[in-house]
C-alpha cells in the first residue's frame, strides 16, 4: 500500500511539473487545450503521444530485463540472446517495423574472442644485444589485433610523440616518416594546451584516446604500438590499465581494416629502462612532444614479440527497427534512437551472487528507448522522417554493438539526422537538471536549449571534459561515421533535494553497484527522471525529424570531416 500511494505521488508531481511546463508564459488561462501552446514546434498528436509515455512501464521493463532470469544480458550468452529477442518482441508489438537482418529484427554482430596466451613472450633488444624480458601484466599489457593464434614482431622501436596526426590544430607527430613495420613507442593523451582552439584546451579530444593511436599507427602500418602509461597523463592508474586488459577481450571481426600485431601498454617504470638502453631521457623526449617540431625518433632497441593468443568467434546481435516517416520525400532520411542492452552476463567460476543484472545499466537506457518506441508506434501521427530504434549489444565490451551499426545502419549514415543514445539514467526521481554532452557540439543545439527551458531543466555542463565522458558511450561510434550524436541523461539536481545530494548518489552508486552484481532492481526505485528523460528525447527527435534540413556539426568539429565523407555517399 505505502509502495502505491508513494508511486501515485510521484505521476502527480510529475503531471504538476508538466502542466507547468506546457502552460505559455502568460496571457491565456490554464486550460487543457492551451496548454499545448508553449510547443509549437510540435503538433497535438505528438503532445498526446508523450503524454503516455509512463514511469511504471519503465519500471516493469527494468525490472524485468534486470532480473535474475535474464542472467546479467551477457554477450554472446543465453542471457543476451533472451534480451534481445524480447525487445524485438516488444518492436513488433508497438507496430513498427523490422529494420534488422532479412526481415527479422536482429542483426547479426560478428564478434572475436582473443585471449593473450601466458606462451606469449615479449622483451626488448637493445642494439648492444642486452635483453630485457617484461612480465605480463606487472610491465606490459598487450593484445594481437589480427585475431591470429600466433604473431611474431622483430621492429625497430620509433619514438612517435603523441602519436597524432590532426590537420585542423596543424598538428603531425609523423611528419610524413615510414613506419610501415615499424613499433611506435608513444604517449597518452593529447599536448597539454589551456588554448579552446587547440585540442579544445583542457577538454580531450578523439585524439587523446588510446583507441585512436592505435587506429592511426595501424593506418600508417605500424606492426606494434607501445603506450606509456602515466596516471596524470590517462586520467586513470596502472590497475585500471591492468584489469581492463586482462582475460578475454572482444573485437568485431575483421572486415578488411589494418591492425596491430601488439596493442599494447607498457609501464611507466619500463619506459624508462627503455629510454635509458637507448641512451635517452625520457623526461627531455616528452617535454620534446610537445613542440610543433617534434620529429621521429628511432631508438637503438627492438621490440621482439611472440604472440600467442585464443581466438573464439561468436556472434551477437543489435535488435533493430524502423517506423517509416510520414512524408514521402523525406522517409528515406531518419532520426535514431539507441541504448545498450548488454552487461556483463553470468559468471559461474564466481562464488556468491554471480549475476551482472545491470539494472541501473543499462536496462533503464533500455525502458527509456521503449517507451519512446512505444509512444511512437501508437502515436496517431506519424513525424516526416523516419525513426531507427536501435538497442545495440556489446557495449561493456567496447562500443562493439554500436560501432557495427555505425558500419552497418539500416538507412545511410549521411542521412541520419541524428542519434540520441541513454545509458544509465538512475531512478531518483524528478530531475532539475539534464545532461547533454556533445549537443552543443551539433547544430541542433538552440533547439535543446529551447526544449531543457520548457522541461524547467536546467543544461548540466559536462563536469570533468578532460575525463572524454564523450568517447566512451554508444553515441560516439555514430559520430564517428559523422551522426551528430550525444546522450540524455539527469544532472545532479533532483526535485526536493540538494546537489550535494545528488553527487552522493552518484558516488555511493560508483562505488557499490558500478559494473558489480549488486546493480540490481529495487522496488523503491523512482522512475519518474527516467520517464522525464524518455519524454524530453521524444520531444528532441520529433522535432528533428519533422525539420527543413538534416542536422549537422558545428563548423570545425572533429566529427565534421565525417558527415562529409558520408553525405558524399562515402557510407
Ligand atoms: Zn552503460
Amino acid at each position: 500500500m505505502i509502495r502505491k500511494s508513494l508511486v501515485l505521488s510521484a505521476i502527480l508531481s510529475l503531471f504538476a511539473v508538466w502542466t507547468v511546463s506546457l502552460l505559455p508564459a502568460q496571457g491565456s488561462s490554464p486550460q487543457k487545450k492551451a496548454s499545448y501552446v508553449a510547443f509549437p514546434r510540435l503538433p497535438a498528436p505528438a503532445l498526446s503521444a508523450i503524454e503516455t509515455i509512463d514511469p511504471e512501464r519503465i519500471r516493469q521493463q527494468v525490472r524485468f530485463l534486470s532480473h535474475d532470469l535474464l542472467e546479467g544480458r551477457g554477450t554472446g550468452q543465453r542471457g543476451g540472446e533472451l534480451a534481445a529477442e524480447y525487445i524485438g518482441t516488444q518492436f513488433a508489438l508497438y507496430g513498427l517495423k523490422p529494420a534488422g537482418d532479412n526481415g527479422t529484427y536482429l542483426q547479426k554482430v560478428p564478434l572475436v574472442g582473443v585471449t593473450t596466451l601466458p606462451q606469449t613472450q615479449f622483451s626488448l633488444i637493445s642494439s648492444q644485444g642486452g635483453e630485457m624480458p617484461l612480465k605480463p601484466l606487472e610491465d606490459y599489457v598487450a593484445y594481437d589485433q589480427t585475431q591470429q593464434p600466433e604473431s611474431e614482431v622483430d621492429a625497430d622501436i620509433m619514438f612517435v610523440g603523441y602519436g597524432i596526426e590532426a590537420p585542423e590544430y596543424k598538428w603531425d607527430d609523423y611528419k610524413g616518416v615510414d613506419v610501415k613495420g615499424k613499433v611506435l613507442l608513444m604517449l597518452v593523451s593529447e599536448p597539454p594546451s589551456e588554448d579552446p582552439h587547440f585540442f579544445k584546451g583542457r577538454a580531450l579530444t578523439y585524439y587523446g584516446r588510446w583507441t585512436y593511436k592505435y587506429e592511426e599507427a595501424a593506418r600508417k602500418g605500424a606492426v606494434a604500438v607501445l603506450l606509456i602509461h602515466k596516471t596524470e597523463m590517462a586520467s586513470y592508474g596502472w590497475e585500471v590499465v591492468r584489469n581492463s586488459n586482462s582475460g578475454e577481450k572482444s573485437y568485431l571481426k575483421l572486415e578488411g581494416q589494418p591492425t596491430l600485431k601488439v596493442a599494447s601498454w607498457i609501464h611507466f617504470d619500463v619506459a624508462q629502462k627503455l629510454a635509458q638502453a637507448g641512451g635517452m631521457d625520457l623526461q627531455k623526449m616528452m617535454a620534446d612532444a610537445s613542440s610543433h617540431d617534434f620529429h621521429p625518433v628511432t631508438l637503438p632497441v627492438k621490440l621482439r614479440a611472440h604472440m600467442v593468443s585464443k581466438v573464439r568467434p561468436f556472434d551477437s546481435s543489435n535488435v533493430v527497427a524502423i517506423l517509416p516517416g510520414a512524408d514521402p520525400r523525406l522517409r528515406d532520411q531518419a532520426v535514431m534512437y539507441t541504448a545498450h542492452y548488454d552487461h556483463f552476463g553470468i559468471r559461474p567460476d564466481m562464488p556468491g551472487d554471480n549475476i551482472f543484472n545491470g539494472a541501473e545499466d543499462n536496462a533503464t537506457g533500455c525502458g527509456i528507448l521503449l517507451e519512446i518506441a512505444r509512444a511512437f508506434g501508437q502515436a496517431a501521427q506519424k513525424p516526416r522522417r523516419s525513426i531507427i530504434f536501435a538497442s545495440v549489444t556489446a557495449e561493456e565490451q567496447g562500443l562493439l554493438g554500436s560501432e557495427y551499426l555505425g558500419k552497418h545502419p539500416p538507412i545511410p549514415a549521411g542521412k541520419i539526422s541524428l542519434d540520441l543514445n541513454f545509458d544509465d539514467v538512475k531512478p531518483l526521481g524528478a530531475p532539475e537538471e539534464v545532461e547533454v554532452s556533445g549537443a552543443e557540439r551539433t547544430t541542433f543545439y538552440p533547439q535543446v536549449q529551447t526544449t531543457a527551458k520548457e522541461f524547467l531543466m536546467a543544461i548540466r555542463p559536462d563536469a570533468r571534459p578532460e575525463a572524454g565522458h564523450y568517447y566512451r558511450s554508444d553515441h560516439f561510434s555514430l559520430a564517428r561515421v559523422g551522426i551528430p550524436s550525444f546522450s540524455i541523461n539527469e544532472g545532479m539536481k533532483f526535485k526536493g533535494h540538494d546537489e550535494a545530494w545528488g553527487l552522493q548518489q552518484d558516488r555511493e552508486y560508483t562505488e557499490k553497484r558500478y559494473h558489480q552484481p549488486s546493480d540490481e532492481y529495487r522496488p523503491d526505485m523512482n522512475f519518474t527522471g527516467d520517464s522525464v528523460v524518455a519524454r524530453f528525447g521524444f520531444a528532441l527527435g520529433w522535432e528533428a525529424a519533422g525539420m527543413p534540413q538534416l542536422i549537422g556539426w558545428v563548423r570545425g568539429d572533429e566529427f565534421e570531416p565525417a558527415r562529409e565523407k558520408s553525405q558524399a555517399g562515402g557510407h
